[in-house]
C-alpha cells in the first residue's frame, strides 16, 4: 500500500493524547475538503508520490516500534482510499496491536479497530458513520446548527473542537470560546490540542 511516512511519536490530539504509537500516514486524499488548502499534512494529499509497502511489513515495524499490545495509528491523507487497508488492520491485529484509525467518515470502516476519530469534513448527512470513540472537528467557523447536528446525530464517546492553522495564525482563542459556548448550550465538546506541536515532536 503507498505510505506518506511511517514514524514512532505520543500521540498529540484528542483522547488518546500522551499515548506512544507508531504513526503509519497513507498516501492520498480523496475527500473534497474545504480546509485543503491548510491541511497539516500537504505532502500525503496527492495519490502518486509516498513508498509501497506490504501491510505485513508495515505491522511488523510498528511491532518493532511500539512493542507487544502496544498502538498504531493509521492516519493519512484517508486511509480508507487504500485499498489494503483492511489487510493492514489485520496484519496489525494478528500481531496483538491496538489500532486507531484517523479518517473523514466519508466511507465505512469495515475492519475492527480499537479506538476510532473522526474528523468530519463535511455535513454529519453526508457521512458513512455515524459512531467512533471521538469526533473531533477542525474548527473554522461552523454555525451552531452545524456543531448541534453533529452533536445530536453522532454518537461519540467525546466531542472535540481543535483549533486550525491558516496563513494568519492558529484561532485557539476563538475555538476555546465556541467549546465554551458550546457548553453552556448544554452540548458537552472539549478542546483538542495539538500537542506535538507545542512539544515540537512529530
Ligand atoms: S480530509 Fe484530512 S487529509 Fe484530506 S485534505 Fe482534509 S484535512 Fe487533509
Amino acid at each position: 500500500m503507498k505510505i506518506s511516512e511511517t514514524f514512532h511519536s505520543i500521540q498529540g490530539e484528542g483522547h488518546l493524547t500522551g499515548k506512544p504509537m507508531f504513526f503509519i500516514r497513507t498516501q492520498g486524499c480523496s475527500v473534497k475538503c474545504p480546509i485543503r488548502e491548510v491541511c497539516d499534512q500537504p505532502e500525503s494529499l496527492v495519490f502518486r508520490g509516498g513508498t509501497e509497502y506490504a501491510p505485513a511489513a508495515l505491522a511488523e515495524m510498528a511491532l518493532a516500534a511500539v512493542g507487544p499490545r502496544g498502538w498504531v495509528s493509521i492516519t493519512g491523507g484517508e486511509p480508507l482510499d487504500q485499498p489494503d487497508f483492511d489487510e493492514l488492520v489485520a496484519a496489525c491485529r494478528k500481531l496483538g496491536l491496538f489500532i486507531n484509525v484517523q479518517t473523514s467518515g466519508l466511507r465505512r470502516v469495515n475492519a475492527p479497530w480499537d479506538w476510532c476519530t473522526v474528523s468530519p469534513k463535511a455535513p454529519v448527512d453526508e457521512l458513512a458513520i455515524l459512531f467512533a470513540q471521538e469526533l473531533k472537528v477542525v474548527y473554522t467557523g461552523q454555525s451552531l446548527e452545524e456543531l448541534r447536528a453533529y452533536y445530536e446525530r453522532f454518537s461519540a464517546w467525546n466531542y472535540y473542537l481543535q483549533p486550525c492553522a491558516d496563513a494568519s495564525g492558529t484561532n485557539t482563542d476563538a475555538t476555546i470560546e465556541k467549546v465554551f459556548e458550546l457548553n453552556r448550550l448544554g452540548m458537552q465538546w472539549e478542546f483538542s490540542a495539538q500537542w506535538h506541536k507545542y512539544l515540537g515532536v512529530r
